[in-house]
Parts: structure tokens; C-alpha cells; sequence
């Protein structure tokens, strides 16, 4: 909502009734009280002592506007809306609302563990409490307190990358499309970097491999078809203008039935024996062997470097679990490179963000304990039966908050990993049916639709015409009570407004 405040809004003077009697003219209705007097009613000074007094003199001026334009074009009065009391009450629930926050925390409960509209990995404690230390406080960011020189922002997780994935050199940027971006205009802007037809991905927001390619000024090569890529392809498309060759995980599909595509390993190979570098985007990647964990395997950036790839790309927030970064990783010689391009000063990331990945990084070396505390891998390793049971004993929590409007069952579904890593596995998972009692669609609408106007946003899927809420991303139970909770003082509100 925009309040339209009025630049330098003063204190309301004795003169401003007289004011507003004048423009309402003679023939105007006079039932609109004076601003003095709205600003003296108890929830008018309570819109002072909460925004302040100029913008709640804003407020009411523009309520009397708002309601004198009305008046003027013919709205029968309202006597009960055009009180004073009304209308400071009406000031302060405008100024509450434009006073809370736009990105607000919501309860995902779509499903999907990554999700990037609604912000991807949620960070360990770990992260939360270094991330808030940095921002209270100067931090030794970019110098070396041994020697009391420039330092590096890289200083602060190049040895934990460096241990966690066996690369040579490493270096952050602000995402994986950022890592991309950087790395291919450093080492082949003004060359061809080949790549198979079959990898030409589209992440979702525009991230679109042949776009990249172009802003990063080189020129896309493609090779291979489609569902084929082979050897010959990328050995016949080696020229003197080659400037790598690159190798994306289709991270958010597959190509399935008769495929071929050439291992990393072999590309490796190629691209030494022709003096080119090979360039693997892992997308999400992962330090963790997922494996361990009873999941899928995903491929690690750990195996990426083994295989020979000269440089490794990934993000921070996706299976990582961190703060939105990207990564480069690899042959030192190639880092450096990348680390003098000039849009490494464009592309970097902010203390805040690298202090919550030196700790998340941290967590990785006790694998152990990383499904407890990283709350990604803590959300993909919840059980079927754990979440079922949970279910169980939400289901009449949530029915007896909903009425008897609506039915409230537990049923079992599938998760997603989401944001890209991963798009055929999906995960055994429980939660709750809601339905309404009539199997009314509009009903469902609504109520999705309360949902997500609650202050604190639940969101699910609504999926065979019920609302389908996926627990396992449920830290707390409690939250998702007091949400419903919200919700049934908000549905009381509209009914008792005749809204309902
Ligand atoms: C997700 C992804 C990207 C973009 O990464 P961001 O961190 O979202 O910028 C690039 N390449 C691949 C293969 C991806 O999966």
C-alpha cells in the first residue's frame, strides 16, 4: 500500500478546520470533523506514539479527503464512518499496515524444500548468529589483522572451500549466474565456448544459457543435437577460436529414452590435450555426498573437480543450505584470472552474506551432526512416518480453528527438492487435506486465499480440489496454530463487517 504523505506534513493548527469548513463550501456537507479533532480520538494517538505525528496527520488528512470527494460526488453519509473516532481508527490501520513489513516471513508449505520464490534455503543458527554479528558491528571484512594489511573478502572461506571440494583456488560472487556470467567473459569473451544442444538450460527468472553467453561476449558454439551429443561433436568444433568448453547440469530436466551425452571426464581430457579449459556449472551441487543422508545422489562438486574440470560452478542456496552466493572453484592460474576481471568488484558479496556462509561452510566439516543443524538437509531427511504422525496430530488442531466449513484430513504426498537440483526425485512426505465441507471451489479460493493474507503467510498447493499442505518444511507446529489461530480472528472480522 502507498499512503500518499505529503512531504513536510505539519502539526494540524486551529486554522485547519476553518480550512477545511472553507473548502467544503457552503452547499458541502459539513459532517466531516476537523483534523484537530480526529487526531485527539484514542486510536489517532495511538497512530502518533506508533509512526509518529507527521504521519499520522498525513493519514487523517488524506481519510477527510478521501471521504469529502466522496460526499461530494453523491455517497449517501455514513455517520458512523465519518465519526472522528472512525476515522482515527481507519488512520491507524492504515499506517499499521503500510508500516509492515513487505518481505514478509511466510510458512511454506508447498513442498518444495528450495524454493526460489520464496527465498530458497533457510540458514542454520549458525549463519543467523554470524550473519547478525556482522551486521552490528565493523568487521575485519578486507584486512589482515596479523600483519595489519589489505586482506581479502575470499581470506574468510577460501581454506573451507578448498577442503570441502579438493579444487586448487576459489572465489565467491553474488550467484551461480553471476559465477557463470563472470567466468565466461574472463575466459572466453571474444572466443566460442562449446556446449551440447542437450545443456542449453533455462533456469527460472531469465537465466537463459544463450543470454548469458551473449552478455558475457562469447560466442555460443553448440554442438550435438538435442538429445545426442557425442565425442565427435565437440572434437570438430575445436577451432583456434575456441575459448572453452562448457559443460551445465540440465538441473531442472531431463533427457530421457535414446541420449548420449560425453562424461566430464573425457571432456576433461579433450580439453588439456587442446589447451582449452572445460567449465563445469554444477548448478546446485552439493559438498555433502546426499547419498549418505538416504537421499538421491547428486553430483558434488568434490566429484566435479576429481573429474578434471579446470573450473566449477555452484550456488550457496540451493543444497548448500547458505546464503544466496555463487562459487568458482579451480585451477589456481584460471581464479586469479577471474578474480582481475573487473566485474569481480560488480558481482561481489556483502560481509553479511559471508559471514553467514563462513558458518554454514563450517557446519559441513561434522557431517555427523549437518542434517541437525543445516536446515535444508534437516527438511530432505525428514521421514514419511514422522511427518504422517505430525500430521496426525495437527489434522484436529487445524479442523477445530476452521469450523465445520471445512474438512481437514491427513493424506500422503510427494516433496520437491526444488530449484533445479534434482527434477525427477521427489520425496515420500505427508500432510494435511483441507476440503470445504461442500466441496465448494470457490470455498477452497477463499480460504487459500485468507491464507495468504494472514500477517503471517501460510502457503500451500491446492491440488485435486483440496488445499494440500506439505509438512515437511514445518519447523515449529506451534506457527502454523497460531497462523490458523489469526486466521479465524481475521474471518470473524470480515463477518462481523458483513464482508463475508
Ligand atoms: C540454478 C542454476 C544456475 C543459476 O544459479 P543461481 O544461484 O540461481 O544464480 C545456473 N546454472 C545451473 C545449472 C543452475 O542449476
Amino acid at each position: 500500500m502507498t499512503l500518499p504523505l505529503k512531504a513536510g506534513a505539519r502539526a494540524p493548527s486551529a486554522a485547519d478546520a476553518a480550512a477545511t469548513a472553507d473548502r467544503e463550501g457552503a452547499s458541502a456537507p459539513r459532517r466531516l470533523p476537523a483534523v484537530d479533532t480526529v487526531l485527539k480520538t484514542e486510536a489517532a494517538r495511538a497512530a502518533q506514539a506508533r509512526h509518529g505525528r507527521a504521519a499520522a496527520t498525513a493519514a487523517v488528512r488524506h481519510l477527510l479527503d478521501v471521504r469529502r470527494a466522496a460526499l461530494a460526488a453523491g455517497a449517501p453519509p455514513d455517520p458512523s464512518a465519518l465519526a472522528a473516532e472512525a476515522l482515527g481508527a481507519a488512520a491507524l490501520a492504515l499506517l499499521d499496515a503500510a508500516a509492515a513489513p513487505s518481505l514478509k516471513p511466510v510458512i511454506n508449505l508447498t513442498g518444495t524444500v528450495l524454493h526460489t520464490n520464496l527465498g530458497r534455503a533457510i540458514l542454520a543458527e549458525e549463519a543467523v548468529a554470524a550473519a547478525t554479528a556482522a551486521m552490528r558491528q565493523a568487521v575485519a571484512l578486507e584486512f589482515d589483522l596479523a600483519g595489519g594489511k589489505r586482506g581479502e573478502r575470499d581470506d574468510h572461506v577460501r581454506a573451507l572451500l578448498l577442503e570441502l571440494t579438493g579444487a586448487e583456488a576459489a572465489t565467491v560472487v553474488n550467484n551461480n549466474a553471476a559465477a557463470v556470467l563472470i567466468t565466461l567473459n574472463t575466459l572466453a569473451a571474444g572466443k566460442e565456448s562449446i556446449v551440447s544442444r542437450g545443456e542449453l538450460i533455462e533456469i527460472g527468472g531469465a537465466f537463459r544459457m544463450p543470454e548469458i553467453m551473449a552478455r558475457a561476449g562469447t560466442l555460443l558454439r553448440e554442438v550435438g543435437t538435442t538429445n545426442r551429443t557425442h565425442m565427435k561433436d565437440y572434437a570438430g568444433a575445436l577451432t583456434p577460436d575456441t575459448g572453452l568448453i562448457l559443460k551445465v547440469h540440465t538441473s531442472n530436466y531431463r533427457i530421457e529414452g535414446f541420449t548420449a551425452e560425453v562424461p566430464a571426464r573425457e571432456l576433461a581430457d579433450l580439453a588439456r590435450a587442446h589447451g582449452v579449459p572445460l567449465v563445469n556449472d554444477l548448478g546446485s551441487g552439493t559438498l555433502a555426498d546426499l547419498a549418505a543422508y538416504g537421499l538421491v545422489h547428486e553430483p558434488t562438486v568434490r566429484e566435479a573437480v576429481g573429474e578434471g574440470a579446470d573450473i566449477v560452478t555452484f550456488s550457496g542456496d540451493k543444497l548448500l543450505g547458505g546464503p544466496q552466493t555463487g562459487f568458482i572453484v579451480g585451477r589456481a592460474e584460471l581464479i586469479a584470472q577471474i578474480n582481475k576481471n573487473p566485474m569481480k568488484r560488480a558481482l561481489r558479496v556483502d560481509k553479511i552474506r559471508l559471514a553467514a556462509l563462513e558458518a554454514t561452510l563450517k557446519l559441513y566439516r561434522d557431517p555427523d551432526r549437518l542434517a541437525a543443524r543445516l536446515p535444508t538437509l534437516r527438511f530432505l531427511t525428514r521421514t514419511a512416518a514422522d511427518l504422517a504422525a505430525e500430521a496426525g496430530r495437527l489434522a484436529p488442531e487445524i479442523a477445530a480453528r476452521l469450523g465445520a466449513g471445512f474438512t481437514v484430513g491427513v493424506i500422503a504426498c510427494r516433496s520437491q527438492i526444488g530449484s533445479g537440483a534434482l527434477p525427477l526425485e521427489t520425496l515420500a512426505s505427508a500432510g494435511l487435506a483441507v476440503r470445504p465441507a461442500d466441496g465448494s471451489g470457490r470455498a477452497l479460493a477463499a480460504l487459500s486465499d485468507a491464507l495468504r493474507r494472514l500477517p503471517v503467510p501460510v502457503i500451500g498447493r491446492v491440488e485435486d480440489q483440496a488445499l494440500v499442505l506439505d509438512l515437511r518444511c514445518l519447523d515449529q507446529a506451534g506457527d502454523l496454530l497460531s497462523a490458523f489461530d489469526a486466521l479465524g480472528t481475521a474471518h470473524r472480522g470480515r463477518t462481523r463487517h458483513g464482508l463475508a
